[in-house]
């Protein structure tokens, strides 16, 4: 896990190992923005899968949408954002640096000591335009959320997915919000993916969904090897609920620098359909079959953030040894050099295992290229190494929390024929096997 006083050691580890690094570096960076590299890009592409995987492909009762990021302005009205999508901020009057008047610690008073300006509100959605010229009639939004794309296309869906209430409407996408202050790596970035589901229930048994999805969400990360200790649940007061809704629990994360949000659970009521029938003259309502009532579905939203679940992943899933994991220790490292091993559950792991053939010589090299294609041709995403020595090549899996070597060995070869066999060596444990992989 990381602490406060390794937070630096992790940022140049995810750096270092190709997981996630500054965005435009060559052009000096563009503050609070990052990239995924070549194994920041696996990790991730394979949490967003897990996610659709278990909210979507598992279920009967949830389906899934893509929509479009910018929508039509209208959207942003009747949701509410254009005149509520705001947060605080506040001005140091000396610096004029500008703060989120909610996170200070002495409201009246910026982190430098400066005396601050009074509250304004300040709009968090990007705007832009749409079209060759600039002009009010045609200004557009990034979206700040997924789940707006999911509201005003909840009948088309309803109508074409052969789904009844209770149900849910998936969708995992970037969202941008132009957050007053960005910071602590990806976990408040200005551009960021979201994964929303918004489950659509009868008012009567909003209540009894809501616990449910708290549930979920939550056992949701403990399977997925995040420690419990490290993660709790916090009830939004009725003063600090947003303006749609009607009851919020929060999934919180203990980081480096303190407890904060990882997911939020919302019991968003009727508020999006009814504003967006308001707005836009269509009928929101379902018919209940049983009770013979047209009414307004209640919403509740199990809302994610993928690079923040992903950060939560690497944070809780990284450990550092100082002088070398016994029997791992790399004679020809320096013995001060910081281990660092990467426990993360193998379904988000990069690579699925590695292949190493233990020299760099013939058949070796053969059949250890032959189990590639074959675990390859079984869907298996894998890493072929052949240069180093073979302590230090386990070590450079470790780092980036391959789950399993096979190393090709000469046991696994008989008069210069296949015997089928290879040693696998286990990340955690370091334990070593012999294995058949036919
Ligand atoms: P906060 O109050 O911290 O600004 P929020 O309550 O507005 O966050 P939600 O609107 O509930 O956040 O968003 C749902 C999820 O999307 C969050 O739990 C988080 O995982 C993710 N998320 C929201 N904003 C950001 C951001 N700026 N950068 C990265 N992830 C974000």
């Amino acid at each position: 896990m990381v602490t406060q006083d390794k937070m630096q050691e992790f940022v140049a580890w995810a750096k270092r190992r190709g997981v996630i690094f500054a965005s435009s570096e060559i052009y000096g960076g563009l503050s609070n923005s990052y990239d995924y590299g070549s194994i920041g890009v696996e990790m991730k592409n394979k949490l967003r899968a897990h996610w659709w995987r278990t909210m979507v492909q598992s279920r009967d009762d949830i389906v899934g949408l893509d929509s479009a990021i910018i929508l039509n302005p209208k959207v942003w009205e009747a949701a509410g954002h254009t005149e509520n999508f705001t947060d605080p901020l506040v001005e140091d009057l000396v610096t004029h640096k500008r703060y989120r008047a909610d996170h200070l610690e002495d409201p009246t008073k910026s982190p430098d000591g400066n005396p601050v300006g009074e509250v304004k509100n300040f709009n968090l959605m990007f705007k832009t335009s749409i079209g060759p010229v600039e002009e009010d009639a045609s200004v557009a939004y990034l979206r700040p959320e997924t789940c707006q794309g999911i509201f005003i296309n909840f009948k088309q869906v309803f109508e074409t997915s052969r789904q009844k209430i209770p149900f849910g409407i998936a969708q995992v996408g970037k969202s941008f919000r132009n957050e007053i202050t960005p910071g602590n790596f990806t976990f408040r970035t200005r551009e960021f993916e979201q994964m929303e589901m918004e489950f659509f229930v009868r008012p009567d048994e909003a209540d009894k969904w809501f616990e449910f999805w708290v549930n979920e969400r939550l056992n949701w990360y403990i399977n997925l090897g995040i420690k419990k200790e490290n993660l709790k649940l916090v009830k939004h007061p009725k003063s600090a609920l947003a303006h749609y809704s009607k009851g919020t629990t929060d999934i919180e994360y203990k980081y480096p620098w303190g407890w904060g949000e990882l997911e939020g659970i919302a019991n968003r009521g009727d508020f999006d359909l009814t504003q967006h029938q308001k707005h836009s003259g269509k009928d929101m309502s379902v018919f209940d079959e049983t009770t013979k009532e047209k009414f307004i579905p209640w919403v509740i939203e199990p809302a994610a953030g993928l690079d923040r679940a992903l950060l939560v992943l690497l944070l809780d899933a990284w450990q550092d040894f100082k002088n070398g994991r016994s029997g791992n220790a790399d004679k020809s490292a320096d013995p001060n050099d910081l281990e660092v091993m990467l426990s993360v559950d193998q379904r988000i792991a990069a690579y699925d295992a590695a292949v190493l053939p233990l020299i760099k010589k013939e058949p070796l090299q053969k059949f250890a290229k032959e189990l590639v294609d074959k675990l390859r041709a079984d869907g298996k995403n894998v890493f072929y190494d052949e240069s180093g020595s073979i302590g230090r090549r386990y070590r450079r899996q470790d780092e980036i929390g391959t789950p399993v070597c096979y190393t090709v060995d000469f046991e696994t070869i008989e008069d210069g024929q296949h015997k089928g066999t290879v040693t696998a060596r286990d990340r955690d444990s370091m334990e070593q096997k012999r294995v058949t992989l036919t």
